[in-house]
């Protein structure tokens, strides 16, 4: 039996206060120490299918964590996290969570996208070979079919004529924008952007979030740890302001960023003009 201690009182599968289906992902009191470091001190959120859920706050609040928690590179210490109805890295059996094995993880993580601050391309490879290889490798996808899929995506990511660029030719922008593609690829149902655009010069930005705009356009379930105000407040459905490893405020991104409620939402906002 493994501790992920709260038991839980809602269950997934019901429908959630406001009346809506099922949230795609569900978090009930998420809690992560590091090194009797609480770094999350009871997390909750739900994200709907469909829609885009910033995470704003400052450096140190666990933004990060509690991404990397959703996906499984870190494990919570407590509290639940569902993504799709499943419960992630437990199983439950007689009353008690069990960790879910290597490859049970690895199947629950298939489904999930995750773009980080440092692209992480694989040099030696294409472009087009970053973005056909997951599939190939992962998913048993033929050569062919992955190659097209990939061209598609990277035209899809305005990267068209770059299929044979290798990373070290592209700027940090395409990079980036070579990385969403290769997520992409593995068809997934949410996509997780930890501050995306923050390592990229400022000229760099705009492409990127422009292509995360347009997936937001098309439908795609996205949390995005971001420090770029207009994006969250043009294209967040919900924003979630976290400090200290707790969720101060949160609602529609006019409400947080334009009239926020508390002194520390407003010092932070004050902050990033
Ligand atoms: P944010 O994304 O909001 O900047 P993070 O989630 O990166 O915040 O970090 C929250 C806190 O957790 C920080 O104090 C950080 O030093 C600490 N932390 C994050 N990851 C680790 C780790 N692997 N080991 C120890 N401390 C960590």
């Amino acid at each position: 039996p493994a501790g992920a201690g709260t038991t839980a009182q809602a269950q997934p599968n019901e429908r959630s206060r406001t009346g809506e289906e099922q949230p795609l992902v569900r978090a009930l009191n998420v809690m992560k120490s590091f090194h009797g470091n609480e770094v999350l001190k009871g997390i909750d959120l739900d994200v709907h299918r469909g829609e885009v859920v910033c995470l704003l706050g400052p450096s140190g609040s666990g933004k990060t964590t509690f991404l990397r928690c959703i996906n499984q590179l870190e494990q919570i210490d407590g509290g639940r996290i569902w993504v799709d109805g499943d419960l992630v890295g437990f199983r439950e059996q007689g009353g008690h969570l069990h960790h879910l094995t290597d490859k049970q993880v690895a199947a629950q993580r298939r489904d999930i996208g995750m773009v980080f601050q440092r692209f992480n391309l694989f040099p030696h490879m294409t472009a087009l070979d970053n973005v056909a290889e997951a599939p190939v490798q992962v998913k048993g996808v033929g050569k062919k079919e992955a190659r097209a899929k990939a061209r598609e995506l990277l035209e899809q990511v305005g990267l068209g004529d770059k299929p044979s660029a290798y990373p070290a030719q592209l700027s940090g922008g395409q990079q980036q924008r070579v990385a969403i593609a290769r997520a992409l690829a593995m068809e997934p149902k949410l996509m997780l952007f930890d501050e995306p655009t923050s390592a990229l010069d400022p000229e760099l930005v705009g492409e990127v979030l422009r292509v995360m705009r347009e997936l937001a356009q098309q439908g795609m379930t996205m949390i995005v740890v971001t420090h770029e105000m207009g994006f969250a407040r043009d294209v967040a459905d919900h924003v979630v302001f976290m400090d200290a490893g707790v969720v101060v405020e949160e609602g529609k991104p006019r409400d947080v960023i334009t009239n926020p409620q508390h002194e520390r939402t407003r010092s932070f906002l004050q902050r990033m003009r």
